[in-house]
Formats: structure tokens, sequence, C-alpha cells
């Protein structure tokens, strides 16, 4: 009897384990839901991290600052201190600069010898073509990041500024 006792209790202390662990999991992703909602996905990885949602989830479980995103700025930083409680800070310059206006990238066709490269850069599926044909950005899905720019083998690829319809 007294076994089944303590196995019952033993069970319950589990169970109860586990909804604390489950709920504060799900805490965890809420936050970074609403974190990654605050980001510019830019996609640029200018955060040291592989895009907006991984350093949306490393803040969220407190490994990260709130100042490793050039493209948000600093409203970027301040909305993300006041949604996790710090204290607002600028921008880290260690995490590079970006040009205060949108940009595109555009790739000079003439000069594009279709190694692809470019296409497997880009984060977001904004340059089209095939092996051995010359490439192009669709510019309305580029999110300039500059991803594509340093694969590029002839150097083809510009950023300009974009042009918002
Ligand atoms: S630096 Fe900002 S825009 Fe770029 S990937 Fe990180 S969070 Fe996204
Ligand atoms: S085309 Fe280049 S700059 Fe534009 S989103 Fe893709 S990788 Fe980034
Ligand atoms: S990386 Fe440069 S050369 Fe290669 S396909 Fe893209 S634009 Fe063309």
């Amino acid at each position: 009897m007294i076994t089944a006792l303590v196995t019952i209790a033993v069970l319950a202390a589990l169970a109860g384990i586990a909804t604390v662990a489950t709920a504060s999991h799900v805490e965890r992703a809420s936050l970074a839901d609403r974190i990654d909602a605050l980001l510019p996905q830019t996609q640029c990885r200018r955060c040291t991290f592989d895009g907006c949602r991984p350093y949306a989830e490393a803040i969220a479980q407190g490994a990260a600052d709130i100042n490793q995103c050039p493209p948000g700025g600093e409203r970027t930083a301040k909305a993300l201190a006041q949604l996790i409680g710090v204290a607002p800070k600028p921008v880290g310059k260690e995490f590079g600069v970006v040009p205060n206006h949108p940009t595109v990238a555009v790739i000079d066709e003439a000069a594009c010898i279709g190694c692809t490269k470019c296409i497997q850069a880009c984060p977001v599926d904004a340059i089209v073509g095939a092996s051995r044909y010359m490439h192009t950005v669709i510019a309305a899905d580029c999110t300039g990041c500059e991803l594509c720019i340093p694969p590029c083998p002839v150097d083809c690829i510009d950023m300009q500024p974009a042009v918002r319809h």
C-alpha cells in the first residue's frame, strides 16, 4: 500500500515537472514569435545568427543581446528592449553598418557566367537562373542582405537603391 502511494506521489511529481517544462518551452516559443515579429526579416546574418528567427530564439533564451541587428537599427533595438524589459542600447558597431535606405542586388547580366553561386547564397530565393545561363534578381523579393555578393567569382553583382512601388 505504502509502495503504491509513493509510486503515485513520484509520478505526480514527474508530471508536474513535465508540465512546468512544457509551459516554459511554450512561453519561450511565444516570446521568440513576438521578438521575430519585430525583426526586419532581411535574413542578412549580421547578428551572427543564421537569420532573424534564430536570433529571435537566442534572445528569448537569454543567449543574445538586443543590439545585434544593423538593418533594424535603433528603432528595433528600442522595441526589443521594451519587449524584453531591459535598458535600450545602440546597435553594436561590430555587427556592421547598412545603408539608411533600402537596397537591392542587381546583376550585370552580360558579365554573369551562370555559376549559380549567388542562388545558393540567397536566403530568400530572390535570384533566378540556370547553370551556365545568366542570372537575374527579382527585385521585389530581394531584402538587400548582400549575401550574394562575396560568392560571385566575377564580381558582377552590385547593390543599388531600391525602387519601391
Ligand atoms: S541582423 Fe537583423 S535582419 Fe539580419 S538576420 Fe539578424 S535579425 Fe535578421
Ligand atoms: S539577391 Fe542578394 S541581396 Fe538580394 S536577398 Fe538575395 S542574396 Fe540578398
Ligand atoms: S555568382 Fe555571379 S557569375 Fe555566378 S551566377 Fe551569380 S551573378 Fe552570375
